[in-house]
């Protein structure tokens, strides 16, 4: 129930009616009997600055941000944290000592299967990300995380490759970071034991389309992983090609749930968070269950 000391947390984007952020958090915050609302905020990119100015006025205590303004908002913000500042883009806005503070949860979000799922020593695997957009920024900075023995990233057009490169500058993430255009996926996909398609390539409505054939994903070596941001469809034709050569595959909506578990950690300044009611409200909300 909305009472006189309801506090407010809520998700920044435009468009915004597609976020699921909505529907997880406030399934969390409801379970944890908190007297708090998650709302969507369609935000025009003009209108930006006088927002956050307006989030401060009224109190809000944090806020996800997605397109477009997950770049622009940086200069907004009064600390970022070094996450943020490798990837280049805040998902996550708290407020601390009438300050907006910016992180992003996304690399903890791709992370979080890999790491409970297969705790192994990745010093040996070759990374292939498809992709080269702003999911494949938190992506490069995971595999950079896990100690990635390379990381390939691979791209359709060769300027974006080549200015993807340079943003890493000599940061950890550019040592073993390599670029190459499609033409290179049939020496680079025998070697990748972790493949994650950052593309939306697959994603619904265009549930019949796979970044990658069968016959392609047959040279993934034994033991590989197929990661699919994409969460709707589940599974994506991509990660049911992963299943018919018998490789491991991972769907988006993982990384989807622990990043927004990640940031209510961070606005609640708790340790734990309910994060199955998470997973089970989306999974209900998305027909899965
Ligand atoms: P983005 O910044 O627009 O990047 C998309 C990338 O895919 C770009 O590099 C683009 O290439 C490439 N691409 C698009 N269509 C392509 C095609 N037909 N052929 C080859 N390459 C193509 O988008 P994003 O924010 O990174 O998101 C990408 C996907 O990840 C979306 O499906 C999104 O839903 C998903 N995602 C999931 C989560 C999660 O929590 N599970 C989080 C973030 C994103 P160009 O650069 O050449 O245009």
């Amino acid at each position: 129930m909305i009472t006189g000391k309801t506090k407010l947390l809520g998700v920044i984007g435009y468009p915004v009616e597609h976020s699921l952020s909505p529907v997880m958090h406030n399934a969390a915050l409801t379970q944890l009997g908190l007297n708090y609302v998650y709302v969507p905020f369609p935000i025009e990119p003009q209108n930006l600055e006088v927002a956050i100015l307006g989030f401060a006025a009224v109190g809000v205590v944090g806020f996800n941000v997605t397109i477009p303004h997950k770049q622009t908002i940086l200069p907004l913000l009064s600390e970022i944290s070094p996450t943020a500042k490798a990837v280049g883009a805040v998902n996550t806005v708290s407020r601390k000592d009438n300050k907006w503070i910016g992180t992003n949860t996304d690399i903890e979000g791709f992370l979080a299967p890999l790491q409970t799922m297969y705790n192994q020593d990745w010093s040996q695997t070759v990374a292939l990300i498809l992709g080269n957009g702003g999911a494949a920024r938190a992506v490069v900075a995971g595999c950079a995380e896990l100690g990635c023995e390379k990381i390939f990233v691979v791209g359709r057009n060769a300027q974006k490759l080549e200015e993807f490169q340079n943003s890493w500058g000599d940061s950890r993430e550019s040592q073993n970071l390599q670029v190459h255009t499609w033409h290179s996926l049939p020496k680079l996909i025998p070697q990748a034991k972790l493949l994650v398609n950052t593309t939306p390539i697959g994603m619904y409505p265009h549930v019949e389309e796979s970044p990658l054939s069968v016959e392609e994903m047959e040279n993934l070596p034994a033991g590989a992983i197929a990661y699919d941001l994409i969460y709707t469809p589940n599974p994506t034709k991509f990660l049911r090609q992963a299943q018919q050569v018998g490789v491991i595959a991972i769907d988006g909506l993982e990384m989807l749930v622990q990043q927004g578990a990640a940031a209510l950690k961070i606005w609640l300044q708790q340790d734990t968070v309910p994060v199955d009611v998470m997973r089970q409200a989306l999974r209900h909300h998305l027909g899965l269950t």
